[in-house]
């Protein structure tokens, strides 16, 4: 990141050192033009064909006549020239540098900009620089509804409006306001854009700020630019502040960095300072929630949580709709179905996949952004995903890997006794895609909830796809899962009497026992989409190994599962 920044900072003084020396060739370029002598100049504001000069310093003056022509003269250097030609009825203007100092200046910002760039080189910055860190700090633009995303982090974020407009209003009855809001999950899925539009709705500055901004080579640097940003932010009364990839400081203590460790407290201190009726929401954002210091997570710091996972299938196609706005897509594209093609995707994937789509569009000068156009930007997005196969069977591979992951979280979470063996993706000689292989225990009687669980798990493969591509696009993949859950829910019925709603004995009514054991399967349908929303984080995290992995073992399931457990 503070490469980006340096980056930056770079192209910034190469682009200025560049515009200096453009504006003196240009100032020339324009000086180059006809050239008299003072005399003709009298004798053309005698002929009022002048209607402009331009008074100045040095050795030439330049003046335009009535059709716009340019041109240049002696400067006779009297006092009152101005005079006279104001009497004429001409413009004068005066020229507060003259091309001399232009040229001095443009040296003078040419060396300091070479001066400062070889210290940003040498990774030494001024100490007390606040340049980079409090770049954004006006109110955004942006609003909640260009941000698509699950209903319950935006469910979160609108509370938090309400928060900062109005916060005496809870102070009043004595609730602690959230300060410290984090915000996890994969890059790419919006974080910066909630934060941004967050501050957008309720109307207040935004401080933009990055973790690795505070992490400097001077010991204390970070702690007093921590105090700077929050000392801005008070005085601009409310305000959202915004740390980008906070585990740069909030990485849990190791005893080895003082630097890191003074930043974090001061951050801490900061926070616990607010006071009642500011409205100040500090939101930070992180892809590893497992890796910060357990202080940033408690109450009175960052003690809200919003977890932004990869989005689903309906999640995609609002993304889809909110980044086609203002984009001539063609009749012939569908962005539900674009959004089934799509699993996986983060919110930035698909925007730069559209936007990509629009510029192959322009190049061709064409009407509208065509199927083709999209298929084409499609492409380009999956080569730069790294994929090995093509793109029909790594679209199966990805379903498959979805719907195997879906066995298995469900797994873990409802059937805490069984151990899962092993997740795999590989196509198997006997027809099937993947599998997920779970031993249950040895036991003599199954509870009637114990039962259920395992028709959810055994459902768990066709909710996950239905989740992740909409429903019309499951796959026969799941035959083997819908038979065995079919089979379970018709014993549970028939053999032991077990009916969904309340207790029942021997049915012997057709009809009804297939009513009953129909709704065992659809309460067991619905467990397992709860479940995998629940834990959708998770489900995208072992999804993606399983892709990267092919296979992984009992191990890697619960290493890659229970880090959700603690802090669901
Ligand atoms: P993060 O901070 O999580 O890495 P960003 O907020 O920087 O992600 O997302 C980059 C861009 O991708 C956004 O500016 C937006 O154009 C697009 N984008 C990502 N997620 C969403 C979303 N949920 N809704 C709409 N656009 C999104
Ligand atoms: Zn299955």
């Amino acid at each position: 990141m503070r490469a980006r920044y340096e980056k930056v900072f770079r192209l910034c003084v190469l682009a200025l050192m560049l515009g200096m020396i453009l504006f003196v060739v240009l100032q020339n370029q324009s000086q180059a033009v006809e050239e008299i002598d003072y005399q003709t100049f009298l004798q053309r504001v005698k002929a009022g064909q002048v209607s402009q000069v331009q008074l100045g310093e040095g050795a030439k003056l330049t003046a335009k006549d009535k059709a716009g022509n340019r041109f240049r003269f002696d400067n006779p250097r009297i006092e009152t020239l101005k005079h006279s030609l104001l009497l004429q009825g001409i413009t004068v203007t005066e020229q507060v540098i003259g091309p001399g100092s232009l040229a001095l200046l443009a040296f003078l910002l040419t060396v300091g900009g070479l001066a400062v760039w070889g210290k940003v080189r040498q990774g030494v910055r001024a100490p007390v620089g606040k340049s980079v860190m409090e770049s954004e700090k006006t109110v955004p633009t942006t609003r909640f509804e260009q941000v698509a995303a699950n209903e319950e982090a935006m469910e979160s974020l609108r509370d938090l409006v309400s928060f900062i407009r109005s916060p005496e209003k809870y102070s009043r009855y004595g609730a602690r306001i959230p300060r410290g809001v984090l915000l996890y999950g994969p890059p790419g899925t919006g974080k910066t854009l909630m934060a941004r539009a967050l501050a957008g709705e309720a109307g207040v500055p935004f401080f933009a700020v990055n973790g690795a901004d505070f992490v400097e080579m001077y010991v204390g640097v970070g702690a007093s630019r921590v105090r700077t940003l929050f000392a801005k932010a008070r005085k601009a009364g409310s305000a959202v502040i915004f740390i980008d990839e906070i585990d740069a400081i909030g990485k849990k203590r190791d005893n080895t960095s003082d630097e890191r460790e003074q930043t974090l407290n001061a951050l801490l201190s900061e926070m616990s300072g607010f006071r009642e009726q500011e409205g100040i929401i500090v939101m930070a954002a992180t892809n590893r929630i497992d890796t910060l210091d357990e202080a940033l997570l408690r109450a009175g710091r960052f003690d809200r949580q919003i977890e932004v996972p990869l989005p689903g299938y309906e999640e995609r196609v609002k993304i889809l709709q909110v980044h086609a706005q203002g984009k001539p897509i063609d009749e012939g594209v569908s962005l539900p179905a674009l959004a089934a093609q799509t699993a996986l995707f983060s919110g930035a994937r698909l925007e730069s996949m559209l936007n990509e789509a629009a510029i192959i569009a322009a190049k061709r000068n064409a009407q509208s952004i065509t199927r083709e156009d999209i298929d084409h930007a499609y492409d380009v997005m999956l080569c730069g995903m790294d994929r090995r196969s093509g793109f029909g069977l790594e679209r199966e591979r990805e379903l498959t890997a979805a719907h195997e992951a879906g066995h298995a979280l469900t797994t873990f979470f409802l059937l805490p006794d069984s151990h899962i063996r092993k997740v795999s993706i590989v196509p198997s000689s006997k027809g099937a895609a993947g599998y997920s292989m779970a031993i249950q225990p040895e036991k003599m009687f199954h509870s009637k909830q114990e039962l259920l669980h395992h028709i959810a798990v055994a459902l768990a493969g066709r909710a996950a796809e239905e989740i992740l591509y909409g429903s019309d696009m499951v796959s026969t993949g799941a035959a083997n899962d819908l038979e065995k859950a079919a089979a379970l829910s018709r014993r549970m019925v028939c053999e032991w009497g077990m009916l969904p709603d309340g207790d029942g004995l021997y049915l012997f009514n057709q009809a009804k026992r297939d009513e009953a054991a129909q709704q065992w399967l659809q309460l067991g349908y619905e467990l397992a989409k709860k479940v995998l929303l629940g834990y959708r984080a998770a489900w995208n995290r072992l999804t993606l190994l399983l892709l990267a992995r092919d296979a992984v073992s009992e191990e890697e399931v619960k290493a890659c599962l229970a880090q959700e457990a603690r802090y669901s």
